[in-house]
């Protein structure tokens, strides 16, 4: 039997208001993550997953809640914020006595929900359904979701769309957020509560330590791992599209998915946020923006920490950012442990991908046929222009010290040929809507093994695995949702 509780109701009630969620009608299951709920050692039967998932039914040990929290959204702060359509169950302990979050997404209206309806669409639902599977299995920590139902109910968006709910899986749903709104409310003690609550949780390892040098290593971890995760997205290709600081998971993992998309053509300053005029959360600018979240951060745990402390821990940001960037883009050229000057050519090698616009995944792919007797796949590729034959000579160069086998497995095992391009998400929200989900299915399974898909997948489609036709690249997607 899985047990369940919540242990967020440790923290004081005034963090979250209790509320039931609101059913779905007529709620049919589309898909129950398998793999997920084993992991988890989760033994609900599908019935009941769909009954928990449509807001029907809750398990023992689960007690609904909407948390409150505030944050920076596009700069700017904003005090009126809290789960508006997403509610928190509980947690389940895996075998390892881990705690996950059970977060339910799309239950209706709650205390925060301001002019919102609280729910969720399907379209919306599918997209955070498969990018949390396409990311953990591109080896970026994420949230990822557990079971996905629909119903035929109507939901105005800017058309009339129908509903759907999702049980969301995360270590954590403690965003950046929670924490600044206790610092404008100057709740020192609720501050200091919530700190212990994510040490216990998250970051037990600095549980023996004295305070404040324990919430000082709290705020250097929450910078280290966001670094680490951004440092990811750029090496992966992924936009997150709406990097407010409510977005940011305290725990490191990619979280609250909107408008996000993986590169189709590389495009340094790709916007993939349709709402996003001014390019805020670009391609580019997701590093810098992560230390600016991390700065918004510092700024409330300056509540128990010195200057000195804030910005070690953002000069620690910067240090091993630059560190994993290098380590996993380097990775992506075959560079074996990449020295810090190969920083040079890996960003001329970007701005060269740019100019030329060529598809980010499959130029990586076919960059593990140079110096083999497919080597004409790659020139075909790329071209034979005068820049591209330089930079052959430049990268045989940064390359001349490696074994070629062993730098040819490197860049293989760190671009994978199956990437949830916004128009295969868009191709199984289409199924999904005809009432069809096997695609749905399939896909999911198929997001498994990104780096070396299954004969399925190759031979129903094909063109799945390579670059977008012109039609069908760069969608960019509103916040609506
Ligand atoms: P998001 O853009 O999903 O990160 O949401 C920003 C804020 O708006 C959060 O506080 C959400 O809970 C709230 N919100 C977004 N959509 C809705 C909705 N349909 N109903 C109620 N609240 C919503
Ligand atoms: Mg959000």
């Amino acid at each position: 039997m899985s047990r369940f509780t919540n242990h967020y109701l440790q923290l004081p009630s005034h963090f979250y208001r209790e509320q039931q969620p609101e059913p779905l009608e007529q709620a049919r299951l589309l898909h129950f993550n398998q793999p997920l709920a084993q992991e988890l050692g989760l033994t609900l039967s599908s019935e009941q997953l769909l009954q928990i998932t449509a807001g029907q039914a809750l398990a023992t040990g689960m007690t609904p809640i909407a948390q409150k929290y505030t944050g920076h959204q596009f700069g700017y702060y904003n005090p009126d914020l809290g789960d508006g359509r997403g509610l928190l169950l509980g947690q389940i302990f895996d075998a390892e006595h881990t705690s996950w979050d059970l977060h339910l997404k799309g239950a209706g209206r709650t205390p925060f929900s301001r002019r919102g309806d609280g729910r969720a669409v399907l379209r919306s639902a599918v997209r955070e359904y498969l990018v949390g599977e396409a990311l953990h299995h591109l080896g970026v920590p994420t949230s990822r979701c557990l079971s996905l139902c629909h119903s035929p109910e109507t939901v105005w968006r800017e058309q009339p769309e129908t509903r759907a709910s999702y049980l969301r899986v995360a270590r954590t749903h403690i965003r950046f957020g929670h924490f600044e709104w206790l610092a404008e409310q100057r709740d020192y003690s609720g501050f200091t509560a919530l700190a212990e609550y994510v040490i216990r949780h998250i970051y037990p390892h600095l549980a023996e330590l004295p305070a404040p040098e324990r919430y000082a290593e709290l705020y250097r971890e929450i910078c280290r791992r966001t670094a680490a995760l951004v440092a990811q997205w750029q090496a992966v290709g992924f936009c997150h599209g709406v990097m407010n600081s409510d977005n940011m998971s305290v725990a490191g993992e990619t979280f609250d998915f909107g408008p996000y998309a993986f590169l189709d053509d590389f495009k340094l300053h790709y916007v993939c946020n349709h709402s996003d005029h001014e390019g805020r959360y670009a391609y580019s600018q997701q590093p810098n923006i992560a230390l600016w979240n991390c700065q918004v951060l510092g700024q409330a745990f300056a509540t128990l920490l010195s200057s000195a402390q804030i910005e070690s821990g953002l000069t620690h940001f910067v240090e091993h950012y630059n560190q994993c960037y290098l380590q996993a883009m380097g990775a992506k050229f075959g560079l074996i442990s990449p020295a810090t000057e190969s920083k040079h050519f890996i960003a001329d090698s970007l701005i060269l991908l740019d100019q030329s616009g060529l598809d980010f995944h499959h130029f990586f792919r076919l960059l593990a046929k140079l110096e083999t007797d497919e080597e004409d796949q790659w020139w075909a590729f790329v071209g034979h222009s005068k820049a591209w034959r330089e930079w052959h000579s430049r990268y045989l160069q940064q390359t001349q010290t490696l074994d070629r086998k062993a730098c040819r497995t490197q860049i293989e095992s760190h671009s994978a040929q199956f990437i949830l391009r916004n128009h295969i998400a868009q191709t199984v929200i289409e199924q999904c809507t005809q009432g069809n989900d096997t695609l749905l299915a399939n896909t999911m399974q198929w997001l498994q093994t990104p780096f070396a898909p299954p004969e399925q997948l190759q031979q129903q489609y094909p063109h799945f695995l390579h670059p977008p036709a012109a039609h069908q690249k760069g969608l960019a997607l509103s916040c609506s949702s």
